[in-house]
């Protein structure tokens, strides 16, 4: 029998959230389909891998975390690789391609992978195929799909390539390309969209894609795109209504059930003629659709009815997590303040060993919400179950390259437990997740609007209805009755329930046993799939735990809390992000809304510093601070005026981006100068930043929301830099990037 031989190519990758490794595992799945062999590892299992020996060309999938460091299960390998007693010449054997993933809406965009590119190619290892950066700032899809279509090609020619090298070397012939020039010819992605549909008819994305031919009913005009339909022109929750203002009347609800057909007056189903989650219009709804490859399914899952399975097990690390009574809960906003701001006292005096420092964070262990598990119970058929042990193994003869239980699935617990504590049941289903839904779905219409929403012509319907509104696996489902998923599915698919982290917002010195912090409600609005708004995971079910204790600051002294619940926290140390070692350098911090948070802690040290040093030299401190109204939410008002007065604050910059002009600042303030948000006010203290950063060594802080803030104050430095230097762009940037490398301009930025 003639065998087949399959050439091999290594794809490593480098995760934190699972991004990266699920590309990963995916470019693995499909590899087959181009009559190649993938080995598959994670960067940190190097036992798995040896890029010293590898001939085979090797893709990297990295992706970049908090200021730009490595995923990390990469750090160990970029640590490697960083070596300097490495030569020029150490992976001039090796060819590679590599994807980056990263956010454009934090510092250091792709830091991760554009380190160990720069790398590779000091190393002497030559790219096969241009670099991505995929941006999930504006949707990771743009880039990493051409990407991926163009990557077969790419690796074919590579290993023809290496195979002719190979035949020449063997021939004596080697060496005839000049010394030092890599002699791949590098293919580029196509990164636009217009390119995409241009390319569709070449071989590899056919090898790749599933055409699926056009369902005969439009789905805009099918029964069960019904109540979900009609609430997109009649929100049940309607914008600019707030979820908690709605909540405190009582009338708030997440509405989780299938939607019902709705009727007009003959008993005939309504049809809506707008596009919505269910229901999609031409010429989508009539065009061919290129629906990704099949997940292979890879676990096995059984239910076993048992006398007790334990419920608390060490999912949690016992030893670094802590359960904190809730001693305090003061609500920091007022009035009909959009967002609701609330600080946190943790009484941690049971736990004397955790010493955190300002500029630490803490994670907060969170549960499922009830009721939204109890619906995906009965969602699942397995109401009845809840309290059956959960047996999880791999399937025999599963196709996923690299399949593992996850790690995170503790083998003592009940189902509850695990839809509870182990699964983030609220995870906006990835587009592999919903195509491996449309394998479960039994309705024709539904069938067809799950392939569309993952299909390359549905993407911008996937962002605008998925991605970009959060949807929920739950409201997924919810929306789609006729889809009835497996238990496994949903442990294929669903991430681990992540802790959320939030910035200590005092000092051990000025509170010594507590911790506080200070988080903003989130709040979800009612769209297409959404009939009613809901709260953030952590920030509702803190605000629910607090809410009947919950004061103001003017009552928050004379109150007598009852007893609160316990919560459980993990210390996430920060060693940059900390006040200058040296007291004497002056700093400036930019913490609008609740960014000012770790600026507290930074501030609340510096006071008592001061009192136990009073003959110590102390830099200049500046903090910008903004928010709406001065009347609404001015977090911490009083705490930072008395600063100002105590002297720890040399400098207090706050603007009220909605206020109207006072007339006092009329007069002398003209319109355009007035401050609204904390770049405007950095630049009318242009002249003074810029010497505390240049001319006496100081240090920049910004914390708060990544999508606009961190990015607006980066740029607005920059301009202040080009001014007050008289330099160019580049200049002013390399100025910056000078400071970050100083660790003089650090980020803690959340979006
Ligand atoms: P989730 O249910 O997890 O929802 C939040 C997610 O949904 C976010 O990804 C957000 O982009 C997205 N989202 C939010 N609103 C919408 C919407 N309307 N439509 C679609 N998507 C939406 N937060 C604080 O308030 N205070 C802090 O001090 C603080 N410190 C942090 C420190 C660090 C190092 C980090 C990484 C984050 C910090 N955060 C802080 C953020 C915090 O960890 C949580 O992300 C936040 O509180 C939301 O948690 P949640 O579970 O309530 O929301």
């Amino acid at each position: 029998m003639p065998c087949e031989v399959k050439l091999r190519f290594v794809v490593l990758y480098g995760s934190q959230k699972g991004q990266a490794e699920s590309l990963a595992e995916g470019i693995a799945e499909v590899a087959e389909e181009h009559g190649l062999v993938a080995e598959l590892s994670c960067l940190n299992h190097n036992e798995k891998y040896n890029l010293e020996k590898e001939t085979a060309p090797v893709v990297f999938i990295v992706s970049t975390t908090g200021d730009g460091e490595p995923p990390d299960n990469a750090l160990q390998f970029v640590k490697r690789i960083k070596k300097k007693t490495l030569t020029t010449d150490h992976y001039k054997h090796l060819c590679y391609a590599l994807l980056a993933l990263g956010d454009t809406n934090y510092a250091n965009f792709c830091n991760c992978g554009k380190t160990i590119e720069r790398r590779l190619q000091e190393l002497g290892a030559k790219q096969f195929y241009a670099t991505g950066y995929a941006d999930d700032g504006v949707g990771l899809e743009v880039v990493v799909d051409p990407w991926i279509e163009g990557l077969w090609k790419a690796i074919k020619g590579a290993l023809s390539k290496m195979a002719s090298d190979k035949a020449d070397l063997l021939k004596g012939e080697a060496g005839k390309s000049p010394k030092g020039t890599p002699n791949l010819s590098i293919p580029h992605v196509q990164l636009n969209l217009l390119r995409i549909t241009d390319h569709q008819n070449c071989d590899s994305i056919k090898a790749s894609a599933e055409t699926v031919s056009k369902c005969a009913t439009a789905a805009s005009s099918s029964a069960p795109a019904t109540q979900t339909a009609v609430s997109d022109l009649r929100p049940a929750f309607p914008a600019g209504s707030s979820v908690l203002a709605s909540q405190s009347r009582g009338t708030a609800s997440v509405s989780t059930s299938a939607p019902k057909t709705q009727t007009g007056n003959a008993g005939v189903p309504q049809v809506s003629l707008a596009a919505s989650l269910t229901c999609s219009l031409p010429p989508l709804s009539e065009s061919p659709l290129n629906v990704p490859a099949l997940p292979p399914a890879y676990l096995d899952v059984s239910l076993q009815e048992v006398d007790s399975v334990e419920q608390i097990v060490g999912l949690l690390n016992k030893e670094t997590l802590h359960a904190a009574p809730i001693s305090r809960a003061v609500q920091l906003t007022r009035g009909d303040s959009v967002k609701v701001a609330v600080l946190l006292e943790l009484d941690m005096s049971a736990h004397p060993m955790v010493t955190y420092h300002p500029g630490d964070s803490f994670d907060v262990f969170c549960p499922n919400k009830a009721t939204e598990v109890e619906d995906m119970l009965h969602r699942l058929g397995l109401q009845d179950q809840r309290n059956h042990q959960v047996h999880i193994s791999l399937l025999k003869d599963t196709k996923k390259k690299g399949a593992q239980v996850p790690s995170y699935m503790s083998k003592n617990i009940s189902l509850l437990y695990l839809l509870t504590r182990c699964l983030e049941i609220r995870s906006v289903p990835k587009k592999a997740f919903v195509r491996a839904l449309v394998e479960h779905t039994g309705d024709c219409v539904q069938k067809r609007r799950l392939q569309e929403l993952c299909s390359r012509q549905g993407s911008a319907d996937y962002n605008l209805y998925v991605r970009d509104s959060g949807l929920s696996v739950l409201e997924l489902l919810a929306a789609f009755p006729s889809c009835s998923p497996p238990l496994s599915l949903l442990i294929e698919h669903l991430p681990k329930l992540q802790p959320r982290p939030y910035s200590a917002a005092s000092s051990c010195l000025r509170h010594p046993g507590k911790l506080h912090f200070v988080f903003n409600v989130v709040e979800f609005p009612a769209c297409s799939g959404r009939p009613a708004g809901r709260l953030g995971l952590c920030t509702g079910w803190l605000f629910d735990l607090i809410n009947p204790v919950l004061v103001f600051p003017e009552n928050d002294e004379s109150s007598s809390s009852p007893a609160l619940p316990k919560i459980h926290v993990s210390l996430r140390p920060n060693c940059s992000f900390r006040p200058p070692a040296d007291p004497s350098a002056p700093f400036i911090m930019v913490g609008p809304g609740t960014g000012v948070a770790p600026f507290i802690g930074f501030l609340q040290q510096r006071e008592q510093e001061r009192k136990e040093k009073p003959e110590a030299i102390f830099g200049e401190t500046w903090l910008f601070f903004g928010c709406r109204h001065r009347d609404g939410d001015y977090l911490f008002r009083e705490e930072l005026e008395g600063f100002v007065s105590s002297g720890t604050l040399s400098q207090l910059k706050v603007c009220f981006s909605r206020d109207e002009q006072e007339e006092e600042e009329e007069a002398t303030t003209s319109a355009a100068a007035r401050p609204r948000y904390v770049q405007h006010n950095l630049l009318l203290n242009s002249r003074h930043v810029t010497d505390i950063l240049l001319k006496h060594n100081g240090y920049f802080y910004v914390c708060g929301d990544a999508k606009n803030m961190a990015k607006d104050v980066n740029n607005t430095l920059m301009e202040m830099i080009q001014t007050e230097l008289q330099v160019d762009q580049l200049d002013a940037m390399k100025t910056l990037a000078g400071l970050r490398e100083e660790k003089r301009y650090l980020q803690d930025i959340w979006g």
